[in-house]
Parts: C-alpha cells; sequence; structure tokens
C-alpha cells in the first residue's frame, strides 16, 4: 500500500493516517534466432550477467518501531514518511509477509536464471529501510531492473493487480528523465506476465483499468536512477483478492509472473 503525498506534503499522510486506503522454468528458452544449443549459458541462464534487485515493501517489524519510520526524508519531489507499516487482510495477513515471500520466490526463480539478485532488505533489520534508501540501494547495485513488491490495502470491492510506474520529475535531487522510458516498458512486461500468471486482472479501481498507474510522489521511484516498478500484486482488504494473496500456490504464481516480465525485459 502506497499512500500519496498529498499537495500538502508528508504532513498531510500523517493526519490521514488513520485513513483506508490511499515472482521457474530455468530453461526458458531464449530468443529463437540465437544460436545457442539446449545447453548453453544463453538458453538455460537468459540472465547471466544480469543484476536484479528486489524491494520487498514495508518490514514486518515496522509496526514496533513507529516514530523511527515516521521521520521525514527526502522523497525527491517533497518529503514523506521514512516507510509506512503496510496493510494487512482482515485476518492479521500482513502485507509486509506477503511482500518478503514473494520476494523470496522471486529471488529463486531469477537466480536459476543466472540473474545476481539482491533484496532491498530480509526482515533482518529492526525497521525499513527508508523509502530513500530503498532507492539507493538498486542504484548502488547498478541494477538492470528493480521492483518493488506490494499489496493495496484499498475498499471491498475493489480487485485486481496494478503497476507503477516512475513519472517524470526533475527536483530535491530527483532525475528520473533516463529512467521513464525504460521502466515503462519494465512495467509493461511485468502487468503481461503477472496477469497470465495469475488470471488476475488489471485493478478495477485505479488507472481506468489499465493496470499501469504513473505516479510522481514515490520516492523509491523519484530516487532511482536504474529502470524501477512497483507492482500492487491485489488488494488485501478484499475477501476474494485476500483469499489469493494469502494461498502460498497463488504467491507462486504471482512471482513467477513478475520474474517472467523482468526476464522478458532483460533478455530480448
Ligand atoms: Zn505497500
Amino acid at each position: 500500500m502506497l499512500i500519496p503525498i498529498g499537495y500538502a506534503g508528508w504532513l498531510a499522510w500523517d493526519a490521514a493516517a488513520g485513513g483506508g486506503s490511499a515472482e521457474d522454468d530455468a530453461k526458458r528458452p531464449a530468443a529463437s534466432a540465437a544460436p545457442a544449443g539446449p545447453g548453453s549459458p544463453s538458453s538455460a541462464r537468459p540472465l547471466a550477467g544480469k543484476t536484479v534487485v528486489i524491494d520487498p515493501g514495508h518490514n514486518p517489524r515496522n509496526r514496533d518501531h513507529v516514530a523511527e519510520i515516521a521521520r521525514a526524508v527526502q522523497a525527491g519531489r517533497g518529503h514523506k514518511e521514512c516507510d509506512t507499516t503496510g496493510t494487512a487482510t482482515d485476518a492479521g495477513y500482513a502485507e509486509a509477509a506477503f511482500t518478503l515471500d514473494v520476494a523470496h520466490r522471486m529471488r529463486a526463480l531469477l537466480e536459476a536464471r543466472g540473474a545476481k539478485v539482491a533484496l532491498t532488505h530480509d526482515a533482518d533489520r529492526p525497521f525499513g529501510p527508508c523509502v530513500d534508501e530503498r532507492a539507493r540501494i538498486g542504484n548502488a547495485a547498478h541494477a538492470d531492473a528493480a521492483v518493488s513488491v506490494h499489496a493495496d490495502g484499498s475498499t471491498v470491492g475493489n480487485r485486481g493487480f496494478h503497476v507503477i510506474l516512475p513519472a517524470a520529475v526533475k527536483q530535491d535531487g530527483a532525475d528520473t528523465s533516463a529512467i521513464v522510458g525504460p521502466s515503462r516498458v519494465l512495467g509493461e512486461r511485468i502487468a503481461d506476465k503477472f496477469s497470465g500468471a495469475t488470471g488476475s486482472r488489471p485493478a478495477n479501481y485505479i488507472a481506468a483499468g489499465s493496470g499501469v498507474n504513473v505516479r510522481d510522489d514515490l520516492g523509491g521511484l523519484n530516487l532511482s536512477t536504474v529502470p524501477k516498478v512497483f507492482i500492487e500484486c491485489g488488494n488485501m482488504r478484499d475477501p476474494k483478492d485476500a483469499a489469493e494473496l494469502t494461498d502460498a500456490k497463488w504467491r507462486q504464481k504471482a512471482a513467477r509472473g513478475i520474474a517472467d516480465g523482468i526476464t522478458d525485459f532483460l533478455a530480448r
């Protein structure tokens, strides 16, 4: 879940905080034109030499560090809170647990395809990282692609997934001009593969059902210098979406969809 900054900056979020809304096939063939044999590195490991950074949204322990994560950080277009707790299903399955699980599944798939994979965190720190550091981790790794994994916290009846793309932002230390184009390609490939793998529809409550939304208020995107997108995999507050998000088999499909989108973006 990603709460917009709002026109009044991060303080507006503070006032509204009580409100609701706001990734197996290691033998995937290389491009048919490639003269690669079945056992060659390029066919079995299409992501060899590529670096992918996965950003599991939030942190399961953020809830115990409310003051620390409320600290304002430069988000490339005004300030924003360091991090948020994220949402949860009505039964209490936390978004932060979901994002870590999907990130682990994505990592296994991408590493099997030859990618070097780094996570921005692995619940190995007490809170965060802050959104600005999440972006900097991808930048420092010189990631070929970075994906931030989330699930939304909208109202019942709002269903489906959407990918969030960086807008053109050039202020407050941010300059997304070099990543807007490639990030859109990355996001569209992920949306396509995610939908195919999970059977999920593009969200029916945002971006006119296109499944692709552009935002200029996310520090994790604004501060990125590498192609990066967010994906909101579903709505944790809708019972039907929640039934999927809490199903490990569905999460494997979700992880495969995202990994396939990344692979499609990087391997062709
Ligand atoms: Zn989130």
